[in-house]
């Protein structure tokens, strides 16, 4: 059975509704042994639950899911170089995190929970709204002033109370937080069960790659959800004998909000608190992100780094992976960007995955006015 860890303190304990953190004030991880039987995964209908002996649900009647997962990995050229992209916009709600929400809202209704509270840039509100509807449960979602307006019109549409929140997105998670006090806090960033959906991405490109590995990983962060989702993952299959080694980590981050890039620069363990500035590349706006440690211990164990992008290449890659015919959020082309200046800076022969988290149909008004504004300086 499962426990929540306190990676700062140590302490132990049971799985229960109200515990969200560590009486240290710490996030807390999960204890859980996954199991992989293969003969039997690979005989399962092509979705991440296919994974189910490792995700710590116990019972399958209280699954939540819409078949969502197992997304294509497609092969695509970036320069003279051959890489790999997770096409993880191709979710029920365009974005890769329902691989949490899937997980969290079956673990809240096996939990027997009847309402949920999240805070959030847009996605993970949108993700977590879809399977509160899905599961009959009652959900609120904090979001800060500035979200695009599309994903605030699929929030209401999945029938989510929308509390718009004038202050920062920090200032969001701190409504959040208080209203937790009295609803479940179905935090993306604080609750572990979330991890223990975004780390599938890690099965399933291992996986697809026939049963192998790849040498590196550029993903976008901000919280670090997928980036270490993607590291529990790879280590579970590590711990159970599956794999040797765990891929290196590449984290992108915007320059206009990039506390994770200083502390890395600065060989700091924990983030520093930063001036952020507006960035169009909103999911990854993040100045204090929760598990910045955890991130930044990931990133060393495996030999990976941070890269930044400006607003300028983000804008660019957003119109070149239009005309490769991918229609991405401006976040994900924040990770493209990002991922050319890695492959420019190794150049060498390495195998490489990358992602596309979120569909231009999030922020299709805010693409529409970079795309007028690219055409004024043409
Ligand atoms: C949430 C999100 C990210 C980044 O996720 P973090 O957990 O904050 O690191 C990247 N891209 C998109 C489209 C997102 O919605
Ligand atoms: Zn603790």
């Amino acid at each position: 059975m499962e426990r929540f860890f306190c990676p700062n303190c140590h302490q132990r304990f049971p799985v229960e509704p109200t515990r969200w953190r560590c009486e240290c004030g710490s996030y807390l991880d999960l204890e859980f042994k996954p199991r992989f039987p293969l003969r039997r995964i690979t005989r399962r209908e092509p979705t991440l639950w296919r994974y189910l002996e490792a995700i710590p649900i116990r019972k399958g009647d209280f699954i939540v899911s819409m078949k969502e997962g197992f997304t294509p990995l497609v092969e695509m050229e970036f320069g003279d170089q051959r890489i790999f992209l997770k096409i993880d916009f191709l979710f029920p709600t365009g974005s890769y995190k329902d691989r949490g929400a899937t997980v969290l809202l079956s673990k809240v209704k096996e939990l027997g929970i009847r309402r949920v509270v999240e805070d959030s840039s847009g996605n993970a509100g949108s993700a977590i709204s879809a399977y509160s509807a899905q599961a009959g449960i009652q959900c609120e979602i904090y979001v800060p002033h500035n979200t695009s307006s599309e994903k605030l019109a699929q929030i209401e549409a999945y029938g989510a109370v929308l509390k718009r929140i004038e202050g920062s997105r920090e200032e969001t998670a701190r409504k959040a937080i208080e209203a937790a006090d009295q609803i479940y806090y179905a935090s993306h960033c604080w609750n572990p069960f979330f991890l223990h959906g975004t780390k599938t991405f890690a099965f399933e490109v291992w996986e697809q790659l026939g049963w192998k590995i790849p040498d590196t990983l550029v993903l976008p962060v901000g919280h670090g959800t997928l980036f270490l989702g993607a590291f529990i993952g790879f280590k579970e299959l590590r711990e159970a004998g599956m794999i040797k080694r765990i891929p290196r980590l590449v984290g992108i981050q915007s320059m206009a909000c990039a506390p994770l890039y200083q502390a890395w620069e600065k060989g700091l363990e924990e983030p520093p608190l930063i001036q952020k500035k507006e960035t169009i590349a909103e999911g990854i706006a993040i100045a204090e992100p929760v598990r910045g440690r955890q991130i930044l211990k990931a990133i060393r164990e495996t030999g990976g780094e941070i890269l930044t992008v400006s607003e300028e290449e983000i804008r660019r890659s957003l119109m070149e992976m239009g005309k490769r015919g991918y229609f991405i959020e401006p976040t994900s082309a924040a990770t493209i960007a990002g991922l050319r200046k890695y492959l420019r800076k190794k150049g060498k022969k390495e195998k490489v995955v990358s992602t596309l988290t979120g569909m231009g149909l999030k922020a299709s008004e805010k693409i529409l006015h970079l795309i007028h504004q690219t055409k004024s300086h043409e």
